[in-house]
C-alpha cells in the first residue's frame, strides 16, 4: 500500500505534526463515546498504519485522556485549545488522524460511517439542511 504525507495542527496553533504512513481506513465515527469527545455529531478519522508522529512544535502541550467507560478508547488533544491531534490506540495496532486537524485537504474518500445505531436522530436531517457560504444571510 502506498504512503501518504499528512501534515496538521490543532487549533490555537501551538502543536503542529507530520507524519508519513499508510492508509488503511477513513471512519465517521458516530459512537456516544465520540460524540461526547468532539461536541459534535461524530469524529472523523483516519486510520492508519501505527508509526510515530513528528511533533515539530508544542509536544509540550499534549494532553492524554483515556476513557474506561464502554469501549476501550484512547484520545490526545491540545490542553490550550482542546483542539484533537493524532493518538495511537492502546493495543498499539492503528494511528487515528483526526481529518479536521489536517491542515490541508486530500482526496481520500470516506470508507464508512461506524457506530451508526447510536448517531442522534437529528443528524441525517443536518446533511439536508440549507447550506450557506459562512453565516447565515
Ligand atoms: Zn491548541
Ligand atoms: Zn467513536
Amino acid at each position: 500500500m502506498s504512503t501518504s504525507r499528512f501534515s496538521g495542527s490543532c487549533l490555537c496553533g501551538r502543536v503542529a505534526y507530520e507524519v508519513t504512513t499508510s492508509v488503511k481506513r477513513f471512519y465517521f465515527c458516530h459512537c456516544t463515546q465520540c460524540r461526547k469527545l468532539t461536541g459534535s455529531a461524530h469524529a472523523a478519522n483516519i486510520l492508519t498504519d501505527p508509526v510515530p508522529v513528528r511533533w515539530l512544535r508544542g509536544e509540550q502541550h499534549l494532553k492524554p485522556y483515556d476513557d474506561e467507560g464502554g469501549r476501550a478508547f484512547t484520545h490526545i488533544f491540545c490542553r490550550e485549545c482542546g483542539g484533537g491531534l493524532p493518538f495511537t490506540n492502546i493495543s498499539n495496532t492503528t494511528l487515528f488522524i483526526p481529518a479536521g486537524s489536517l491542515d490541508h485537504d486530500m482526496e481520500i474518500p470516506v470508507d464508512r460511517n461506524i457506530f451508526w445505531a447510536e448517531a442522534p436522530t437529528w443528524y441525517p436531517g443536518g446533511l439536508g439542511a440549507k447550506r450557506d457560504r459562512g453565516f447565515p444571510e
